[in-house]
């Protein structure tokens, strides 16, 4: 046929400068994004894409939402949806410099490669090509901040999404995956709670409080509902480990074994299985703070406090029945096997505003958030010939 695209070719060069133009933007989560998403505006743009950007509080950080909708038509759209921010990365770790991109071995080497930059700069060079034709249904791009750090700027678009009451029929998250549909994913709550007691010398323990020993206790409970967790019987087996986990990561207080440490902090996570596990887990500490060890605590000093801090909680995507996004994106990529993964994406997010939603991205999971990040060529021609078809399906002829 004359007008087959040669995944090889053009389309493929483009992908390939465009990753290496978005590597170098060093979106850390957290840090300034305005000039990667200027970037991609002006890409789409060119591409006949109309923009809508919404921003942090301090305007530092957007999210893009862009639309190739030759007719203006709302009639369910379908979402590519990709996270701008990367990990840090420490640069005299690495084989080279990470937000330089190095081709060696068939493979792009920097920070962001795979997750998911590479799938980014994919749906940008497959623009002008759902640009150039008359489509059925409206192509949207999503890129947003800050998704590594418990998903803080998708919110904003789904919130002005219901506001322009657009519909739409499948939402696509290109988290590496290899080129899989994932079907679910648990969710991820990340949390610090902090502890204040009042400082003294080890000599006299009757004049201060350790804010340690209420930390331990904290702890234990913890522990407890950890085994809890995992006692439970999940009536569906899908991910691995199959039951809810939780865990605490890190434990900082106090200044020496002489001093009455009147500070602590536990930073912990959960990664439940389903909504049960969330609110539980949820219910059951806070209970317990509030009816016992916060009262025990403010009896031995009024300025004494427990406090949660709630740094991410990012809720779980749950397998639909008959899912038109994982139907979609199989018939795409010509592969039926499906997967879960066991860390939180904004999947779940999109789910629960009524999108039906996929994961499926170039790149191994394997490399994201390592030294030395890649993603081979192979990978991002699959995702590339997966965004070609996908607008062939959605062409109208
Ligand atoms: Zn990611």
């Amino acid at each position: 046929m004359k007008d087959e695209i040669n995944i090889d070719g053009e389309i493929f060069h483009n992908t390939v400068k465009i990753l290496k133009d978005l590597i170098k933007f060093q979106t850390v989560s957290g840090k300034p994004n305005i000039q990667l998403i200027e970037y991609c505006e002006n890409l789409l743009t060119k591409s006949g894409a109309v923009s809508v950007k919404t921003f942090n509080q301090s305007k530092t950080q957007a999210n893009l939402f862009s639309t190739i909708n030759g007719d203006g038509s709302n009639n369910g759209g379908i979402v590519l949806s990709g996270h701008t921010d990367v990990v840090p990365a420490t640069a005299n770790e690495w084989t080279s410099n990470p937000y330089e991109a190095r081709e060696d071995d068939n493979k792009i080497f920097g920070r962001g490669t795979c997750d998911m930059k590479g799938f980014i700069a994919c749906t940008l060079a497959v623009a002008p090509l759902f640009g150039s034709k008359k489509l059925k249904k409206p192509i949207h791009f999503s890129y947003t901040f800050d998704e590594e750090t418990g998903c803080l700027g998708v919110p904003l678009v789904l919130t002005d999404l219901k506001k322009r009451n657009l519909n739409f029929s499948a939402c696509i998250i290109g988290e590496p995956t290899n080129m899989k549909a994932i079907t679910a994913n648990k969710g991820y709550n990340e949390y610090v709670t902090h502890f204040t007691g009042v400082s003294g010398h080890a000599s006299n323990p009757e004049n201060g409080v350790s804010a340690i020993e209420y930390a331990i206790e904290y702890s234990n409970k913890l522990l407890e509902l950890k085994n809890k967790l995992k006692s439970k019987t999940v009536k569906k087996k899908i991910f691995s480990p199959p039951y809810s986990t939780l865990q605490i990561g890190k434990i900082s207080g106090g200044i020496g074994a002489n001093v009455i440490a009147d500070k602590c902090s536990l930073e912990w996570e959960v990664r439940p299985v389903n909504e049960e596990d969330e609110n539980f887990v949820t219910k059951s500490i806070d209970d317990f703070t509030n009816n016992i060890l916060l009262p025990k605590l403010k009896k031995n000093s009024p300025k004494g406090n427990i406090k949660k801090e709630i740094i991410g909680e990012v809720v779980g995507f749950y397998k639909e029945e008959n899912s038109e996004a994982v139907n979609l994106v199989c018939n795409l990529t010509g592969d039926n096997s499906i997967g879960t993964m066991s860390f939180g994406t904004e999947a779940g997010l999109f789910q629960s505003s009524g999108i039906s939603t996929v994961i499926c991205g170039p790149g191994s999971i394997d490399q994201a958030h390592t030294v030395d990040e890649f993603i081979s060529y192979d990978q991002l021609k699959k995702c590339l010939k997966m965004l070609v078809n996908l607008q062939k399906r959605i062409e109208s002829k």
